[in-house]
């Protein structure tokens, strides 16, 4: 950490300054040029990050120099995390994320009904997916709109996956439901408007089940990685971040797409990263190009919502594809990840 000090900062003031970091356990270098004074911080400043430095009389600015996170860092860690999913049935394969493999995770929004979700299941998993999504529980902007079957919704998730043998992800809203879900899920889905809920964070993170955690509307990617360190710190070290689009002034979209948060996370963390970009855009003619671009940048996997019906779907029918579809973009994504080095 640099302290930069007022060019009027007297003696006195430097001294108090550098007496209060010393005191919080840290040492410092006191470099004095001709027209400012700086002050290098010496030791993890992450110490001292939630201090109030700049309410220090004498001090003008202060600039960190390591990043906030720890666990979640390339630095801490320089081996890609890799999360291995068990079989679901014996003989089964297992899944792993994070390796030379991008995994495909569809289906559709919402559970809406038992037979819909087996369709849809046994769709996906015959084209190349290798995990199942479906919400139970929705976080939906109106009250009014449908919210989810809830407990049923996650009774025909259990039944689906041990009929048809595929690992499934579902979304966790509520920290009274983390366990209940857990028992379910093979992956639990923290939902964009919860990246920031804390609580629920140190739940999934004292948890035992992987965990996929969406970025926020308006989230950066330096918070998307402190929420992820949130569930690291509780001890769960097996984290994916995921990239569903962010909100800007742009409309032609219901997101815009941030697919530079793929190498920007990648250069930052060894946490695998996926791309959702059904939320991320919202229409689903733009689903397959930015699922082609998703890997291309390098995502570890990609998320996409599935339906055999989007115009009577009772949740994201405008983004979802058709299984046709769905398809065809699985062909295509093969060429991309062959292109980039991966498979499919
Ligand atoms: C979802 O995956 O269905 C969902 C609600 O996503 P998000 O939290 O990214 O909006
Ligand atoms: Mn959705």
């Amino acid at each position: 950490m640099i302290i930069v000090l007022r060019r009027d900062a007297t003696e006195e003031q430097v001294g108090h300054l550098v007496a209060t970091i010393r005191g919080w356990g840290l040492t410092t270098h006191v470099s004095r040029g001709t027209e400012r004074t700086i002050i290098g911080v010496i030791g993890d400043e992450r110490a001292i990050r939630s201090k109030p430095l700049e309410a220090i009389p004498g001090v003008e600015s202060v600039m960190a120099v390591l990043k906030p996170y720890k666990l979640a860092s390339l630095e801490f860690q320089p081996e890609r995390t890799r999360i291995r999913i068990p079989a679901v049935k014996p003989g089964g394969a297992p899944v792993e994320i994070g390796g030379p493999s991008v995994v495909v995770v569809a289906g559709p929004c919402s559970v809406e009904n038992r037979d819909m979700l087996f369709d849809m299941a046994r769709v996906i998993r015959g084209a190349g997916a290798k995990l199942l999504r479906a919400g139970a529980f929705k976080p939906r902007t109106s009250p009014y709109a449908f919210q989810g079957l809830g407990v049923e919704g996650l009774r025909y998730l259990a039944e689906v996956r041990a009929e048809v043998g595929i690992p499934i992800i579902t979304e966790v809203m509520d920290t009274r439901d983390v366990e209940m879900i857990a028992e379910v899920a093979d992956i639990l889905q923290i939902g964009a408007r919860n990246m920031q809920n804390f609580n629920l964070l140190k739940a999934v993170g004292r948890c035992r089940k992987p965990v996929l955690l969406k970025r926020a509307l308006a989230g950066t990617i330096e918070e998307l990685l402190m929420s992820a360190e949130y569930i690291l710190s509780e001890g769960n070290r097996e984290v994916i971040v995921c990239e569903r689009g962010i909100r800007t002034f742009e409309k032609a979209t219901r997101n815009t797409l941030d697919i530079s948060a793929v190498p920007v996370i990648r250069r930052e963390s060894h946490l695998p990263v996926f791309v959702d970009p059904s939320h991320g855009t919202g229409v689903w003619p733009l689903v397959a190009p930015m699922a082609l671009a998703a890997v291309a940048a390098g995502a570890d996997g990609i998320m996409v919502e599935v339906h055999p019906n989007p115009e009577q779907a009772l949740s994201d029918g405008p983004q979802a594809l058709l299984p046709k579809t769905f398809e065809k973009m699985m062909k295509d994504l093969q060429a991309v990840a062959q292109a980039v080095g991966r498979t499919l």
